[in-house]
């Protein structure tokens, strides 16, 4: 069995900004080593602040960090070591050798040059054909692996990813999601913070939704869409109905297009009645069906209740 102890844990953390904005109020978090961590929020939640204080570019008004057991505050340094950021776009390099900015990326964290272990990340990210390339003349893709390169070149534990794939293509987003699985299997734990839910959807083992500088859950993924999820029932009938049937009368169902279509929806949270239960219910009225459908809510859905129900 593997054992899942926490590689993050962040306590009380607070960050009030000069301007008197408190964008962080009180986050309690733990990321569990080995995870894939997505951090879900709308626009101005908190995600980039938090990331920021983690990654030493923001100081935190309040709170703890530890990493791996390093204390942030105490052990800044060893903390930092452990963790890589990969964020949005390359700043700088662009007239560099994909060799040498990798390289160089290493030696600023105080670490021996291992060139060994620089072609193994090249060679992982397929980037070891292009490694004497200038980083100018890459595509948008290997810009991006460059990047990831970059930020393993230190060897961290912990590597954040700040939105991977916010303004890539389809292709480009199928291969990053391909290459974070990749480190999750090598033993890399990996936080992402996205807008776009289907990543999340598609990438976490756990979610945490962070809204105006307080975390709503963490949960498991899977049971997170089991708890909230709900499923819609369409059933198109053969002849209209002046009202909801017997023994389904006291639940939501709606008739719509003149009585044509009754819709139900089955919240997993509630126990209620469930879409089978409303099925044999209308069997037994002798109501004639036509058509039968059911739509699963999708992460997205379940996000933009949760946010909205706060609103
Ligand atoms: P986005 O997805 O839009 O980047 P976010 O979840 O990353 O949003 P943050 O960038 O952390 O959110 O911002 C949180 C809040 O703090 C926002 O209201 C933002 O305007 C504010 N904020 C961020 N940086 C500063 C700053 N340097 N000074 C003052 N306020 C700031």
């Amino acid at each position: 069995m593997r054992i899942m102890d926490d590689i993050l844990t962040i306590r009380g953390l607070t960050k009030r900004y000069k301007t008197g904005h408190e964008a962080l109020k009180g986050i309690d978090l733990a990321v569990r080593r080995g995870e894939i961590f997505a951090l879900l929020g709308p626009n101005g939640a908190g995600k980039t602040t938090l990331i920021g204080i983690v990654c030493g570019t923001v100081v935190a008004s309040g709170g703890t960090v530890t990493v791996d057991g390093h204390d942030h505050a105490r052990d800044y340094r060893a903390a930092r070591r452990l963790i890589g950021l990969v964020p949005q776009e390359l700043a700088t390099d662009m007239f560099e050798t994909v060799w040498s900015t990798v390289r160089f990326s290493r030696g600023l964290f105080g670490l021996k040059p291992d060139d060994a272990r620089l072609e193994q990340i090249l060679k992982s990210l397929a980037l070891w054909e292009k490694r004497d390339a200038k980083i100018s003349a890459l595509s948008g893709g290997m810009k991006r692996r460059v990047l990831i390169a970059k930020a393993l070149a230190h060897e961290p534990r912990l590597l954040f990813l700040d939105e991977p794939s916010a303004g890539v293509d389809v292709e480009l987003r199928r291969e990053m999601w391909r290459m974070i699985g990749q480190l999750r299997d090598e033993g890399v734990t990996i936080i992402l913070t996205t807008h776009y839910i289907e990543e999340a959807e598609e990438m976490a083992d756990r979610i945490g939704v962070i809204d105006r500088g307080r975390i709503l859950l963490t949960e498991e993924k899977a049971a997170l869409m089991a708890r909230f999820g709900s499923t819609t029932l369409t059933v198109d009938l053969a002849e209209p109905l002046a009202a909801v049937p017997a023994g389904i009368a006291e639940t939501d169902a709606t008739l719509t297009e003149g009585g044509h279509r009754l819709t139900y929806v089955a919240k997993a949270e509630e126990g209620g009645v469930t879409v089978p239960q409303v099925i044999r219910a209308l069997d037994r009225a002798g109501v004639e069906m036509k058509a039968i459908e059911t739509h699963r809510s999708s992460l997205e859905e379940i996000f933009v209740d949760l946010v909205e129900r706060r609103a």
